[in-house]
């Protein structure tokens, strides 16, 4: 246990690794839990104990502040979130937390004179494996989920979020909201859960863009037969038409590839399902991801109209339902040059790259001027035990942030 001011960051990430450990090595902190407040508490005590204030706000986000010169200011705030997926690893969220708490620590030993105060959020609720709602803590601040919609999101036990905050000690009936002109700008840090970095060799990534899905259930509807009597040419296979379908939604991602544009179908449910029987229903759920909109939409658009023609040909009867439409987020590039030159000037190896996955700083970007900031994670591992970064990429992420945090609040 850390005791005195005197501890390193490796002990500090060492404490929190601690939290929600189980025999197996995984760490499950989930959402609105005891074991996500216990590290937020912790994080609140040794923030306490360096002069910091330290408040939570009732969606269940932590904000620690050392106070600028002139507290009038607008603050430099940086933050992640410290809870995990079932099972998960240390590096995912918490090297975020951790980088922003030590940047923080380094600039009061150091005497730094912000003139901005720096305020560092812990988002609550971020993973989505409780609830099925991701990034909920900074949903709720930017007013994203309203109380109807804690209610409505329930576990696998039907405890929903508000009663989880409730559970707590929070009041979900009063929930916080994101005065945006005090803040000057939001940063980020984060795993990249992706293999580019180590790939290339470099210690950080500057996100230039968030990927948004827009997602899409198909149904189709042939006519369910005896896999014997039926001859080949008097058949509507619901399935054999699935199967080129999936296809098409594979070709139409591969043509958008330049543009970063990725399409899945995740999921396929077959009816009857049995050996001895054409398949008479089948359902595809699909995603399209990517960090360009008409992109997006030109593979959703090709993926549409294959599907129809696929379904005509074959005599099957196609619903295809439009389920979500996100837009990619856009970081901002004034804060992206500031982190570039930092880099350059320091000769940390980086990159400018985009972010497949969401994070909590894709709802504030909209609102405040935005920066993310990757450090390597090997082989890409990440939402499993085996993740994993090193401590040196971990370093040379907080001195960028570091450095940024001081260009920002000096
Ligand atoms: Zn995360």
């Amino acid at each position: 246990m850390v005791k005195d001011a005197e501890y390193s960051f490796e002990q500090l990430f060492e404490d929190f690794s601690k939290i929600g450990l189980e025999r197996d090595g995984g760490i499950t902190r989930l959402a609105y839990t005891r074991e996500e407040e216990q590290a937020k508490l912790l994080l609140k005590k040794l923030s306490e104990d360096l002069g910091f204030t330290a408040r939570k706000d009732n969606a269940g986000n932590l904000w620690i502040r050392k106070e600028g010169l002139d507290p009038d200011l607008p603050a430099v705030l940086v933050g992640s979130h410290l809870d995990t997926v079932p099972q998960g690893g240390a590096y995912d969220g918490a090297v975020g937390v951790l980088a922003g708490f030590e940047c923080m620590r380094q600039l009061d030993r150091e005497g730094f004179p912000n003139r901005h105060s720096i305020e560092l959020v812990v988002f609550a609720g971020e993973e989505s494996s409780r609830f099925n709602i991701a990034t909920a803590g900074s949903k709720i601040l930017v007013g994203k989920l309203d109380v109807e919609a804690l209610k409505a999101a329930k576990d696998n036990k039907g405890i929903s979020v508000y009663r989880a905050l409730k559970q707590l000690g929070y009041d979900p009936d009063d929930l916080p909201g994101f005065a945006a002109e005090d803040y000057k700008a939001f940063l980020e840090l984060h795993v990249e859960q992706n293999v580019i970095l180590e790939r290339e060799k470099l210690q950080i990534g500057i996100v230039e863009r968030i990927a948004a899905p827009t997602r899409a259930r198909i149904e189709l509807h042939g006519v369910e037969a005896h896999s014997g009597a039926c001859p080949m040419g008097e058949r509507h296979d619901a399935l054999a038409a699935a199967a080129e379908i999936i296809l098409a939604v594979e070709k139409a991602g591969y043509k958008e590839k330049d543009h970063h544009t990725v399409a899945t179908v995740g999921r396929c449910t077959v009816r009857p399902g049995v050996m001895n029987v054409v398949p008479g229903y089948t359902e595809l759920l699909v995603d399209v991801r990517g960090v360009e909109k008409e992109s997006i939409l030109r593979a959703y658009e090709e993926i549409r109209s294959s599907a129809s023609s696929i379904a005509e040909k074959r005599g099957i009867g196609l619903i295809f339902e439009h389920l979500s439409s996100e837009n990619p987020v856009e970081l901002d590039p004034e804060i992206i040059n500031i982190i570039e030159s930092i880099c350059k000037e320091k000769e940390v190896p980086y990159k400018r790259m985009n972010s497949g996955a969401g994070h909590d700083c894709m709802n504030l970007a909209p609102l405040v001027p935005t920066g993310l900031i990757f450090v390597p994670s090997k082989g890409g591992i990440s939402h499993n035990k085996n993740e994993f970064t090193d401590f040196g990429d971990i370093h040379a992420g907080i001195e960028v942030l570091k450095e940024a945090v001081k260009v920002l609040s000096a």
